[in-house]
């Protein structure tokens, strides 16, 4: 019977939960997986919320039981297994018909197979909030045809995470939008964790704090300003112990950071952009710099330890520094965001990415309210730049200026909160050292400059005469 509202392929950690999330609210969804023991284990485990799933044992069984025109949600890793899914599916679906992609694919995929699916609509959608968002609410981004959003808006609002009655799921713009301003979520998302780990590395190689004690502070803070999904579980798991050992579980854990693509495409399209994302850019160049553990201990031997003991910095500069961080940090996310919308056309509503990511999703924080409002006040202005930011950074920057410094002076590395003091430093210098740049340019291959005194440009030094 062609009855339920939507199909959806892959019973993984995100298609399992998605999926008994959309029963849970009250849709009827198709479940195919690819190895049908998951399937049934999957059945089994979805108790009463079986009565609006129906299993399927094939694609076949899958496409039949979804109501027309339909939407089939494809929650399978990114890359090839999407355009295999999308191959197999397509003689079985009909024009009119939908394939949502709600993995975390690049954006340039999303594109290409926006052009050639035909008849049959392509979507993308990115979710976000782990295995817990996808069961009870997750942040969605979503991107493709406007009427194709309006199809799949009710299921998606519906399943998705609630800020005060409003549900964190919108449309950004035609093509690959959503899966966009996902993969920038995800970058910021890196830099996030980055900075808080470089201040854990501060509390614990420079202020000699224990896990637990590191643990009380990431507590305090996430009752103030800095208060996030990210500082809260940073908390739990600096106060974790491990069954095993009986000490801190941060001290078995090896302090080498995977990665799966999606910080390092935040920091490939910034540059395609011209848009400097440098805490980003800095975050995942440190977990290329975790993984490489070998060539680090060598060094150790052969420099002596980097972290010294500091007594300069209080826990009260190191909340000051990261917020500092982080307001930097989101301004040029947001600017990588407004450049990518101008680039691409998508007239892409920033204050609405600031609402929608404030439940649900890994980056969800108290500022994020604050910085939908500022966006919404002027949406063409930098972020930083809106008074009620630009206040907080008037008082926040001289801490990041000495949790660098003193970083530094004491063999810590903090490149992400560096990037950020640099940002800053770089972008309040009104009289910049580019037109040094220039000099060199014009000189070795007469490119030409501009000059600040009559307004010209294509001008060439002396030196060429
Ligand atoms: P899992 O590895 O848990 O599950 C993958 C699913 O895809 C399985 O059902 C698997 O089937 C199926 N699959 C794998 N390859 C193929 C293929 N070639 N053809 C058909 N089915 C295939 O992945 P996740 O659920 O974690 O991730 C799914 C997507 O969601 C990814 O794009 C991921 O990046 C994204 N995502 C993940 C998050 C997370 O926290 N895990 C958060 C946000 C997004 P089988 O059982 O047969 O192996």
């Amino acid at each position: 019977m062609s009855e339920r509202d939507i199909g959806l392929v892959g019973l993984g950690t995100m298609g399992a939960a998605l999926a008994l999330n959309i029963a849970e609210k009250g849709f009827g969804v198709a479940v195919w997986n690819r190895t049908g023991e998951r399937t049934t284990e999957f059945m089994d485990e979805a108790g009463p919320l079986a009565a609006n799933i129906t299993p399927a044992a094939t694609l076949e069984e899958l496409v039949a039981a979804i109501r027309p025109p339909r939407a089939v949600l494809l929650m399978v890793p990114a890359g090839d297994p999407v355009d295999q899914q999308i191959a197999a599916l397509t003689p079985l679906l009909s024009d009119g018909d939908l394939i949502i992609d709600g993995g975390n694919a690049n954006f340039h995929d999303t594109e290409r197979r926006n052009a050639e699916t035909g008849g049959i609509g392509f979507f993308g959608i990115g979710v976000s909030g782990g295995e817990e968002g996808a069961r009870h609410g997750p942040a969605i981004m979503a991107g493709g045809e406007p009427s194709l959003w309006q199809r799949i808006e009710p299921i998606l609002k519906a399943i998705a995470a609630d800020y005060e009655g409003e549900p964190c799921a919108d449309w950004f713009g035609p093509g690959g939008a959503g899966h966009f301003v996902k993969t920038v979520h995800n970058g910021i998302e890196y830099a996030d964790m980055q900075m808080i780990a470089e201040v854990y590395g501060i509390l614990r190689d420079g202020m000699g704090k224990g896990s637990d004690e590191i643990g009380t502070v990431f507590e305090r803070w996430n009752a103030g300003r800095l208060q996030s999904y990210l500082i809260e579980i940073s908390g739990i798991v600096a106060k974790t112990a491990d069954t095993a050992s009986g000490g801190p579980i941060l001290d078995v854990i090896v302090d080498a950071a995977g990665q799966k693509g999606t910080g390092r495409w935040t920091a490939i399209e910034a540059q395609h952009l011209a848009a400097p994302v440098t805490v980003i850019e800095a975050a995942v160049a440190a977990r290329n710099v975790s993984s490489r553990r070998t060539a680090r201990a060598e060094a150790e031997d052969l420099f002596g330890t980097g972290p010294e003991p500091l007594s300069s910095l209080t826990v009260d500069d190191l909340e000051a520094a990261l917020t500092a961080g982080k307001i930097l940090c989101y301004s040029q996310g947001f600017g990588m965001l407004a450049a990518a919308s101008d680039r691409h056309g998508w007239n892409m509503n920033l204050p609405a990415v600031a609402r929608v990511w404030r439940a649900g999703c890994i980056i969800r924080s108290g500022m994020l309210d604050d910085m939908a409002a500022a966006l919404a006040e002027d949406p063409g202005r930098a972020l930083m730049m809106a008074p009620f930011f630009a206040d907080i950074l008037k008082d926040t920057h001289g801490s990041l200026r000495k949790v660098v410094a003193e970083a530094a002076r004491h063999g810590i590395a903090v490149p992400a909160l560096s990037a950020g003091l640099a940002y800053f430093d770089g972008m309040r210098t009104a009289r910049g050292t580019a037109n040094m740049i220039q000099g060199q340019r014009d000189y070795f291959g007469r490119h030409g400059f501009a000059r600040l005194d009559d307004g010209t440009e294509g001008r060439h030094g002396p030196w060429a005469d």
